[in-house]
């Protein structure tokens, strides 16, 4: 059996709408996935991602869950599935962003990269063999390989050789995913029984702003030969233009018969403008964090809950948004929960800014569908400009 299955039923322009079916179930693209990163979308119960907001697929972090709670726990549980309690489908990244994100960073070598754990200052070393034995013990179903990511500045020659570095640890992590699936140390195949298909393996673009490098980056990934390919790399300090060059040169150029993925980007009109270059799968902390500090995401732009300009406003966050916070609560009672600093106004913020991250997707689907998504997206982008009022 294919790990993953993946069809394109509509497109408009070089938008696509299609099905994903992985080993858990059928993913409708383009989607976005909710981060959990340590096994838990922060804020959120499972109950409501599956049910209310009716999320498919969400992510696992392989750099979090490897230092904590570790990998034996979460072997003995039976897979990351089982250890949280999620049914759904799951995709684990490679650890190496975490890495260069949290500056934890020691030392890079062929062979990969050492750092300090952020939890306890320990000396660790995570390369591609040791991010597929870990992603097979997780038991996700999409695996990503291990990369390295230039900062969005970096210089030509800096960017060729870690872009270069990344390919050939592309290979790597090819070779010890095949060698663990045949072994079977993809847990997430050994526990549930029933499951057709092996875990899924996707390579990532790299190359930082420089297109040449881009392209010879995907060059090299297809050559490997992944079941999808990522972008990673971008909306990591760079300008959001020189961002959407990169996607509209690279996206129309992956192979069409498999998903594309844009890793960690963005906000809900940066998903849209995405879409439109071709991109089929997203994934970005910002619904979840900035719920967690008070900012939603409305048809209408962005809404600061804490303003004062919302103490006497009974309408709902967003009157557009059918979802449970919003036919509940206003924007009054939002702004006493977080200025009380009650936990429930991360939890309901949270709450909306999925539904509303969930609802645009579902939105982008239906006008590629129907035709509709050069309108669907010109009316989606001015509608934003009315800052929540
Ligand atoms: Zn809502």
């Amino acid at each position: 059996m294919n790990p993953l299955d993946f069809k394109i039923d509509a497109k408009s322009g070089e938008a696509r709408a299609g099905v994903l079916t992985t080993r858990r179930g059928r993913i409708e693209t383009p989607v976005f996935m909710p981060v959990g990163t340590a096994g838990t979308v922060k804020g959120i119960r499972f109950e409501a991602l599956e049910s209310e907001l009716d999320a498919n697929i969400i992510l696992g972090n392989t750099y979090h869950l490897w230092l904590r709670p570790g990998i034996d726990v979460i072997k003995a549980a039976g897979g990351l599935h089982r250890f949280m309690g999620w049914n759904g489908a799951l995709l684990t990244d490679s650890g190496g962003f975490q890495v260069w994100s949290l500056g934890a960073l020691r030392k890079i070598t062929e062979e990969g990269t050492e750092f300090r754990s952020h939890l306890d200052g320990s000396l660790r070393f995570l390369s591609p063999e040791v991010s597929m034995e870990v992603q097979a013990a997780l038991g996700s179903d999409i695996v990503m390989v291990f990369d390295e990511c230039a900062p969005g500045e970096a210089s030509h020659e800096e960017t060729e050789r870690s872009m270069n570095l990344t390919a050939r640890w592309a290979k790597r992590s090819k070779d010890a995913f095949d060698r663990l699936q045949t072994e079977g140390g993809d847990t997430g195949q050994i526990e549930s029984e029933g499951l057709s298909g092996a875990q899924a393996l996707f390579g990532i673009v790299q190359g930082a702003g420089h297109l040449d490098l881009r392209r010879n980056s995907l060059e090299q990934t297809v050559n490997i030969g992944f079941d999808g390919y990522a972008i990673g790399g971008l909306s990591v300090g760079e300008e959001k233009s020189l961002m959407f060059e990169v996607i509209e040169d690279i996206a129309p150029r992956m192979p069409r018969d498999v998903p594309r993925y844009l890793m960690g980007v963005g906000t809900p009109e940066d998903l849209i403008e995405a879409v439109a270059r071709g991109v089929d799968m997203f994934d970005c902390v910002l619904p979840t964090r900035n719920g967690r500090t008070g900012q939603a995401f409305t048809s209408r732009g962005k809404l600061n809950v804490k303003n004062a300009q919302w103490m006497n406003d009974t309408r709902p966050l967003d009157e557009s948004c059918g979802c449970s916070v919003c036919r509940r609560h206003s924007r009054a009672y939002l702004r006493h929960l977080y200025t009380s600093g009650e936990m429930l106004a991360s939890i309901l913020l949270t709450h909306h800014n999925l539904a509303f991250f969930l609802d645009t997707m579902r939105g982008v689907r239906q006008a590629i569908r129907s035709g509709d998504f050069p309108k669907f997206r010109r009316e989606f982008t001015e509608r934003l400009d009315a800052n929540g009022e």
